[in-house]
């Protein structure tokens, strides 16, 4: 059998080969049949690079394939000896992988004042502070600033200041502005709180109620991220939420960074009961927060490794 190519001038075979094995190298490559290299990659994973001695030997016992092993690699806190464990929350919960991981890894992350750990992302606007998570004692947040170093409106009250951190006042006041030309109401009623001054409402105040008052450190207003907003005539009250500003505020405030901390319906996940005026800076993460109808801790779960 031979080839001859109208193209190949002096009507030489060899030339002609030459092409022809061009070409359909070039098909190969064009249509992705060269994809059984990658899959070659994949079986030669090296998976002595990821896992100790021991580690291996438990996956050699039990013969975990390397593809099974593959999709939770990137994850600092993979465990192999857990491996059964993720799998079957998986395949129960139909958790993707990081969830699985998140979940056998924490087993007290819903579980109010059961065995707390310290704050997760501590520094970081999506900082996790609830009844599972704790700041200590003397954590004071960086750069608080006050409230009466901005255009808004905030209650003054005898011998009390309204900080929060600057990331914080800066972008409330863009959405302060942007509230007042559509005519709606802000107040701020109450932001940075510290340790010492949570122990005295818990303490005093509410005298140690859990469903309406956090612990002292358990407390996120003491992250310096949270704040109270609500109109004067409505104080903190559940008549905030029939109000114009709240609507305005479910609808624009993750265009800001804030996010509603305590939704109705998601009291077993927060810890707390509903408060239509407590709302939280969590940055950029807010508008799938909002878009998805999740609470902090619902968003963490699913999207950070913990
Ligand atoms: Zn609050």
């Amino acid at each position: 059998m031979t080839y001859k190519f109208t193209f190949s001038t002096n009507n030489n075979t060899m030339t002609g080969k030459y092409y022809l094995t061009v070409i359909i190298l070039l098909i190969f490559v064009l249509f992705g049949v060269y994809p059984a290299g990658r899959k070659a990659d994949r079986e030669t994973l090296n998976l002595e690079e990821y896992f100790s001695p021991e580690e291996m030997d438990f996956i050699k016992a039990n013969g975990i394939k390397s593809r099974d092993l593959e999709p939770y690699l990137k994850y600092q806190k993979f465990n192999v000896f857990k491996y059964y464990q993720y799998r079957e929350a998986r395949e129960k919960y139909n958790f993707s992988y990081l969830e699985s991981l998140n979940y056998v890894n924490n087993p007290n992350y819903y579980r109010f004042y059961h065995n707390p750990q310290k704050a997760l992302f501590a520094g970081a606007p999506h900082i996790l502070v609830n009844k599972c998570y704790f700041l200590s004692e003397d954590y004071e947040p960086e750069g608080l600033v006050n409230a009466r170093e901005y255009e808004i409106d905030y209650i003054v009250r005898e011998g009390e200041e309204i900080y929060l951190k600057k990331e914080v006042l800066d972008s409330y006041q863009k959405m302060y502005d942007a509230a007042k030309a559509a005519g709606i109401e802000l107040m701020i009623f109450s932001g940075y709180r510290d340790y010492e001054k949570q122990s005295v409402l818990y303490y005093q105040v509410y005298n140690q109620d859990d469903s309406i008052s956090a612990r002292p450190g358990f407390s996120e207003h003491q992250t310096g991220l949270a704040l109270d907003i609500s109109r004067p005539g409505d104080g903190l009250t559940l008549l905030f939420e029939q109000s114009p500003s709240f609507a305005w505020l479910m609808a624009n405030g993750h265009k800001y960074g804030f996010i509603l901390r305590f939704p109705p319906g998601k009291e077993s996940i927060t810890g707390y009961s509903y408060e239509p005026w407590h709302f939280r800076y969590v940055g950029a993460i807010a508008a799938e927060i909002r878009e998805k109808n999740l609470t902090l801790e619902e968003y963490i779960f699913s999207n950070m490794e913990i």
